[in-house]
């Protein structure tokens, strides 16, 4: 399948983010205005919420799903009316359409530059991954000993603990560097300061759009999945190295989760399906693969020193998961979780096999042993305050790109004291 094409001409570039095949879900916001539901399209977002209310394009017959600064009741409507949905509006903004149409969509539409960009879904719960076998090899080689770098569980499970869908903040939020209790090696005792490791996790987050009460296969799972953004996992090193034993990441990982403000749906990314990687050990079968269920999503992290351009730090491919989102949330369905509608699964830490494909600075600078050199001539071993780091992906097809816009952020320093009494 090619590129699909709109009568919105800016939606017709090869290069674009947002073509007739894409069609992402948003809310956004123009001046002092409400909080919209609104899909990309080119240059423009069409306003969904309006045109529900004047009754031309209707998810329900009976209900406003639209009327609501979040997708998670459209999402409730279930499969059937997602696609129906989509289908309604490739009728609306494809070339076929007439010129009345036409003249509505621009009508219900505002130019992407005037809009401001808002959290896209409730999140209902947050779930973060370890299932990047480049990651959890290149941090277990750090650690512990590059020869027994996988944990035992690891080839056979995907590894996840149970994070705050209250700290995940949409893309363009500031980031406050936090204060934690650290422990340096060379002191017996911790002290409570500012972190001075703080990271970037690359990584994917899969939207959970129907529920479930129970065990779920991974054909279910599959099905279950709305959508994808970009997320970034801000992580404190130098907390997690402390707190870390043995229930896991805590602290380190409850200042921020960013994500990406286009919910990129399960239908916009069929054409880029791809198997996950040769396994040595087959999985157990309640979680073995079910097809091609990973993603051909190329991924880019870019970090800017505060006023300056951003160098490329990192380049990867999502398809470097050991274990999709589908494997991910059956595996987390086994033992009886209800999973909600709006719950978000963190990939978990996306690095391919090379050094230029490292999702983290922890890897990238290899524990702050060996910084990186920025463009600007700058060096990097963790972020520094008034860095802006940005995370981009694209899905690449026959004359046509999937993008999910940027999932960015900005570090401030942290607070001069962190408690008021
Ligand atoms: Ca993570």
């Amino acid at each position: 399948m090619g590129l699909m094409r709109s009568w919105i001409e800016t939606a017709n570039d090869p290069e674009g983010a947002f073509p007739l095949n894409n069609l992402p879900y948003g809310v956004f916001s123009v001046g002092d205005g409400d909080l919209r539901c609104g899909v990309a399209i080119g240059d423009r977002i069409l306003d969904v919420t309006g045109l529900e209310a004047a009754g031309i394009l209707r998810a329900d017959a009976d209900a406003d799903v639209l009327d609501a600064p979040f997708w998670n009741d459209f999402m409730e409507l279930g499969p059937a009316v997602w696609a129906r949905f989509r289908d309604a509006l490739q009728a609306l903004l494809g070339e076929g359409a007439d010129e009345t149409t036409r003249d509505l969509c621009i009508t219900y539409s505002v130019p992407m530059a005037d809009a401001v960009m808002h959290m896209p879904f409730r999140v209902s719960e947050f779930t973060d991954f370890y299932a990047g076998r480049h990651h959890a090899f290149n941090v277990g080689s750090m650690f512990r000993d590059p020869a027994n770098a996988l944990p035992p569980n690891w080839l056979h499970i995907p590894i996840g603990y149970n994070g705050r869908a209250s700290s995940v903040v949409v893309s363009g939020t500031d980031v406050r560097r936090p204060w934690g209790q650290l422990k340096s090696p060379d002191h017996d005792l911790p002290a409570f300061l500012p972190s001075r490791r703080f990271d970037l996790e690359l990584e994917m987050g899969a939207i959970v759009g129907t529920a479930s009460d129970g065990p779920i296969s991974v054909d279910e799972a599959f099905d279950n999945i709305f959508g994808y953004v970009l997320l970034n996992d801000w992580s404190a090193r130098d907390i997690q190295a402390w707190e870390y034993q043995p229930l896991g990441p805590f602290q380190a990982k409850a200042t921020a989760t960013t994500i990406s403000p286009w919910i990129v749906t399960r239908a916009a990314l069929e054409p880029f399906r791809c198997d996950t990687p040769e396994r040595e050990f087959e999985l157990l079968d309640h979680l073995k693969d079910r097809g091609p269920m990973l993603y051909d999503i190329d991924l880019a992290v870019a970090l800017a020193p505060k006023g300056k351009p951003a160098t490329t730090i990192a380049r990867t491919n999502y398809r470097e998961m050991y274990y999709s989102a589908a494997q991910q949330l059956a595996h987390h369905s086994t033992a009886g979780c209800p999973m909600r509608v709006g719950d978000l699964l963190g990939s978990g830490t996306i690095s391919g096999p090379t050094k230029p494909e490292r999702g983290s600075l922890l890897e990238l600078s290899w524990g702050g042993k060996e910084p990186l050199t920025l463009d600007t001539g700058e060096t990097r071993s963790f972020i520094e305050d008034g860095d802006t780091v940005t995370l981009t992906g694209a899905a690449r097809g026959d004359g046509f790109t999937i993008g999910f816009g940027s999932c960015a952020g900005t570090v401030l320093p942290a607070l001069d004291a962190p408690y008021k009494r």
